[in-house]
């Protein structure tokens, strides 16, 4: 069976890596050609197209960004064409409503379609312990599971298609306001000039800890934003993606919506590219400081 893997970032380089090193057959294609070549080493062929992947692959992965790179690669006219008979996976984050819509167009063209999203990051991407969520039909799980698990040892079958997306966008709001909500404490900690381990070591032993807290610390204390593992610009979508959802649901997540504009202004202090633990500079500007 031939593998093609659409987007090759940060966490689609680890991902396809793991597949060739279970010596699956794989072909990788991405637009920016610089970010196939660690790949192409380690024995990738490599498409210079998204037509020509799709044509020479049995199963497409992708981990693009976003539903309109989905569109663009995927669905363009060249791409559609050459989807008949092939089975397309998404892992990237899309809210439900995206991936119904991505499914109906591909089951037009006479392809399958599952959705796989992850949670975990570049670490859990190269030791293949990605938590993997499928949005499915039973049968296409059990189908599919085999290849997934050199991604993630058990993936999780949710329900069909839009059921495990919505997991995944359920996550990620958690990322986003525990961040926000924690740098908050944390700036007002800092401002008066509390002792930060003593403000630590108390919430560690209280039932208001959560692990990713002590994940992103360091970050914020050393202001080092770099090398992210996940880039503030993709929790900014997940966030626009989760307040659609809830505005057409009926929830009310003006909480959230604060989150949101935080998350702006670290894209306005040009943090866009970095660790979303940028958040605590965006929460605790320095110019405000002491
Ligand atoms: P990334 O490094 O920004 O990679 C995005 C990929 O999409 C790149 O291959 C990029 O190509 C491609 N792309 C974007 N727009 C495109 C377009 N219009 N046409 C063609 N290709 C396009 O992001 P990532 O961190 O790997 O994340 C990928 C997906 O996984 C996102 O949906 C993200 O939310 C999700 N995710 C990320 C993490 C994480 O920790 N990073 C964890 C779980 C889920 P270029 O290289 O040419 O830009």
């Amino acid at each position: 069976m031939n593998i093609g893997f659409l987007g090759t970032g940060l966490m689609g380089e680890p991902m396809a890596q793991r597949l060739l090193a279970a010596n699956l057959a794989v072909t990788v294609y991405n637009r920016t050609p610089s970010k196939v070549a660690s790949l192409a080493k380690a024995g990738a062929a490599i498409a210079n197209s998204p037509a020509e992947l799709i044509r020479t692959s049995d199963c497409i992965i992708l981990m693009l960004s976003d539903a309109i790179a989905i569109s663009e690669v995927l669905l363009s006219e060249a791409s559609q064409a050459q989807l008949a008979g092939r089975t397309v996976i998404s892992m990237s984050t899309i809210s439900p409503t995206q991936s119904r819509d991505i499914s109906d167009r591909i089951l037009a063209a006479s392809a399958e379609y599952l959705e796989a999203p992850v949670l975990g990051s570049i670490p859990e991407a190269k030791t293949g312990n990605l938590i993997v969520m499928v949005g499915s039909t039973p049968q296409q799980f059990q189908q599919w599971q085999g290849l997934l698990q050199h991604l993630g040892s058990e993936p999780r079958y949710i329900g069909t298609v839009g059921m495990a997306a919505a997991l995944k966008l359920a996550l990620n709001q958690l990322i986003a306001s525990l961040t926000t909500a924690f740098s908050l404490s944390l700036g007002l900690v800092e401002r008066y000039g509390v002792d930060t381990e003593a403000f630590m070591q108390i919430l560690r032993t209280s039932a208001l800890y959560a692990t990713t807290f002590d994940k992103k610390l360091s970050r914020m204390l050393e202001g080092n934003y770099d090398n992210p593992n996940f880039p503030t610009k993709h929790l900014l979508k997940d966030t626009k993606l989760f307040l659609s959802e809830a505005e057409t649901l009926g929830l009310q997540s003006q909480s959230l919506d604060g989150v949101r504009q935080i998350l702006e202004q670290a894209i306005a202090l040009g943090l866009a590219d970095a660790d979303y633990s940028a958040l605590f500079a965006a929460v605790n500007p320095p110019t405000l400081k002491g």
